[in-house]
């Protein structure tokens, strides 16, 4: 992929020092066979923040990340020092070590409330309590192959951490902070435009009062131009797909065309468009789906659906990436079974649709382990159309974009795959995001400044 760029003479330069950097890395992986890509990302984190390779990246700018869901975005980190911190956060907390919920107000009476800042004081140390606070609020752990045996384990995992979370950031000012601080994150990864999957729960306020879903975008609206506003120099924007559970019957999803239809008009710079989301052997197959998503796409509105992000073959999962091409998709979220599926691959590459690939979610969510395996790796080989994205990047224990293109660019790509293929990566992520002409070739214009910005400098720290 990206081939057939041709490098300035100032990037053939950097591209000497990125791949110098790389054939050491490679051939000390090729020798002692530890490679992190080829290992679980959350054992292998530390090795990637001291390769030479993922340093380079971070400075890099890498465009766009397409496919992020909303409550998974901030780094755990964060919400632990941070918002579990707040003064009025109470916690429903059993004797067995078991979290059952965090809420900014004392709901109802279902279980014992405890302040978490009470409990906290109760533990021999902070360190000690905030350590269990982020074993629940995240997947990140020490030891995936004890924690997480099967994959249905697994999701368990995953969907309790999304659910507290949930609980947590819905808190109306924790949620503008959250977001703020999750962009920021991304901003700082040198990460231009964010699409993020968004769920919508409505917020809530100390008083007890509930937000309309209307006025809960409203404060998303609100926050997204006021951190454009603090970063217009480092940032472009922020657009919303709106993404409600897949686990849901045909009244339900007519339900979410007619909310679509009204979001649209209330906000037609932000919404981006629609999908449906959740474990895709768990929740409703798009077939099952189809008279209301049918209608979605003749209304014209433009969908993102997540689809075979599944290792199976012949079930479902998997065949959502036929119904998901056959409904119009624009990109497709994942599209990790698309190999199995000849036909349906070279429909999607006449339409020129690309997948969303997650690597690090591929491999913690136990798609595939070495990902060198991914097969991505052939699709880029062939030049599919692609983009590479985080997923989860907040509850996975990554941060920002640069983990998932380190793994890309290492793993995916092969050896071989030099300065282009990432300039490639950026430069796709803008051409296939969901903003028109005009404002692709604004965005595209700020990351071209920031592409020479960052040529200058890895040239001068290397003079
Ligand atoms: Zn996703």
């Amino acid at each position: 992929m990206g081939r057939e760029r041709v490098l300035t003479a100032e990037e053939e330069a950097v591209n000497e020092l990125l791949m110098s950097a790389k054939a050491a890395e490679m051939a000390y992986g090729f020798e002692t066979l530890d490679f992190p890509p080829s290992l679980n990302f959350m054992t292998v984190r530390h090795k990637i923040e001291a390769s030479q390779v993922f340093k380079i990246i971070k400075q890099m700018p890498k465009g766009a990340v397409l496919h992020q869901h909303d409550t998974s975005m901030t780094s755990t980190k964060w919400v632990v020092e941070e918002l579990t911190y707040w003064p009025d956060l109470y916690m429903c907390y059993s004797k067995e070590d078991f979290l059952l919920t965090m809420f900014f107000e004392h709901p109802d009476q279902s279980c014992s409330w405890r302040l978490v800042r009470e409990v906290r004081a109760s533990y021999p140390s902070a360190k000690e309590f905030d350590a269990f606070l982020y074993g629940h609020l995240s997947l990140f752990t020490d030891d995936p192959e004890a924690k997480y045996p099967n994959n249905d384990i697994l999701w368990n995992y995953f969907v309790d951490s999304l659910t507290l979370m949930n609980d947590l950031v819905t808190y109306r000012p924790a949620w503008e902070s959250f977001l703020y601080q999750g962009l920021k994150e991304f901003c700082n990864d040198n990460v231009l435009y964010l699409e993020l999957r968004v769920r919508l729960p409505p917020l809530y306020e100390l008083n007890g009062t509930h937000l309309t879903v209307e006025e809960t975008m409203a404060v998303n609206n609100n926050t997204v131009h006021r951190f454009l506003n603090d970063h217009a120099h480092l940032y472009y924007g922020t657009r919303f797909i709106y993404s409600p559970s897949r686990k849901v019957d045909n009244a339900t999803v007519e339900e979410y065309f007619q909310l679509m239809k009204e979001l649209r008009a209330l906000f037609p710079d932000l919404i981006a468009g629609f999908d449906i989301v959740g474990q895709e052997s768990k929740g409703e197959p798009l077939k099952n789906l189809l008279e209301p998503l049918l209608k979605i796409s003749a209304a014209g509105i433009p969908v993102f659906y997540h689809a075979g992000e599944t290792a199976w073959m012949g079930l479902d999962p998997d065949e959502n990436v036929i119904d998901a091409l056959l409904l119009n998709t624009s990109r497709l979220g994942h599209g990790y079974a698309i190999v199995k599926h000849p036909v349906a691959k070279a429909f999607a590459k006449k339409k020129n649709i690309p997948l969303e690939v997650c690597p690090i979610s591929n491999q913690v969510l136990q798609l595939v382990s070495d990902l060198r395996n991914h097969p991505a790796a052939s699709l880029v080989a062939e030049g599919f159309p692609l983009v590479v994205s985080t997923d989860s990047a907040g509850m996975l224990g990554a941060q920002g974009l640069s983990y998932d293109f380190y793994e890309a660019f290492m793993a995916l790509g092969g050896a071989k795959a030099d300065l282009r293929f990432l300039k490639q990566l950026a430069i796709n992520s803008i051409r296939y995001s969901s903003l028109d002409k005009a404002k692709k070739t604004k965005l595209m214009r700020q990351w071209t400044g920031k592409w020479k910005e960052f040529v200058a400098s890895m040239l001068e720290q290397h003079n």
